[in-house]
């Protein structure tokens, strides 16, 4: 009798995971033809969105570490206006250090960034890349259509004239910049919590036509590029997250893939270069 109970859970244990992996077999089967739809007799149009995911494996961390950390440092100290405001000098040595810490040898974009390289080449003006990343490695990757909605650590501003120059080396507080009749401080160009960021309206007007929307290593706390998913979800747009783990916003997403970027992006852009081929 007790044999008999045992074997029938077995039998039921057997079909619950072949029910599983013929779902798990039917979605990627639905995956697949979703891109090869997009991509039937023209070009899908394509906008992707990174956060600092796509950077970790290259050797510059995230931001949100399970303490609210950025470098060790709280984020209201170096990356708030009022923070600026407290302790100049604080932040810019932060942003110096940054900058400097994009020339080590050890900083080099990673396989993500060089599929989405390979992406443009083949969508042209049909794929924007959006990130919300400061750092350089979309550019040296070879990425030519990039948006930094976040600002850029190469970059400085004059707090009088809003002039951006580029900039490689530190900045000192009493600096001042002479662009314009009134010398002023130059301040780091990057968008710091409660500023407007960048771009928005091209990014939105994009958002309205795509096809597809891909967000990669973006923890989706981040506001306002946290809604670019629903966005694109209204326009009709099929939307996918590649990430090490679910976002806060990861429901919103239509199809998800969970791993490292330098993996799941490059394996990604491979499926949908073979749709586009056929
Ligand atoms: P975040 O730090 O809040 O979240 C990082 C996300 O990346 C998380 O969801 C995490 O699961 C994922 N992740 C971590 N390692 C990964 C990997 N190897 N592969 C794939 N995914 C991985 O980042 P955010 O959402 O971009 O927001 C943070 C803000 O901080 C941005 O606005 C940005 O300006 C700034 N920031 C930029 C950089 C950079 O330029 N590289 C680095 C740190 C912070």
């Amino acid at each position: 009798m007790r044999s008999c109970h045992r074997h029938r859970t077995r039998i039921n244990r057997y079909r619950k995971n072949k029910r599983k992996m013929r779902q798990r077999f039917q979605q990627q089967l639905f995956e697949t033809d979703r891109l090869r739809e997009l991509s039937a007799g023209k070009l899908p149009k394509v906008v992707i969105l990174t956060g600092a995911g796509i950077s970790a494996e290259s050797g510059i961390p995230t931001f949100r570490a399970e303490d609210g950390l950025w470098e060790n440092y709280p984020v209201e100290q170096v990356a708030t206006p009022e923070g600026f405001a407290r302790d100049p000098e604080q932040v810019q040595a932060f942003y110096n250090a940054r900058r400097q810490h994009l020339f080590s040898a050890t900083v080099q974009p990673n396989p993500a960034h060089l599929a989405l390289v390979e992406l443009e080449r083949r969508l042209g003006d049909n794929l924007l890349l959006v990130t919300q990343n400061i750092d350089n490695l979309h550019e040296r990757a070879g990425s030519q259509r990039v948006l930094h909605m976040h600002g850029e650590l190469l970059n400085v501003r004059c707090e009088n004239s809003g002039q951006i120059t580029y900039r490689e080396s530190d900045v000192t507080d009493d600096e001042r910049c002479c662009c314009c009749s009134s010398p002023s401080r130059l301040r780091p160009d990057i968008v710091w919590f409660g500023e407007m960021p960048l771009h928005l309206q091209q990014i939105e007007e994009c958002l309205q036509r795509a096809d597809l929307f891909i967000a990669i290593g973006t923890s989706g706390q981040v506001y306002p590029a946290a809604n670019f998913v629903q966005l694109a979800r209204k326009a009709g747009a099929h939307t996918i997250e590649l990430n090490l783990q679910a976002s806060d916003n990861n429901h919103a997403f239509a199809e998800h893939q969970y791993g490292p970027a330098s993996i799941t992006v490059p394996s990604f852009i491979r499926k949908l270069m073979t749709c586009l081929r056929d």
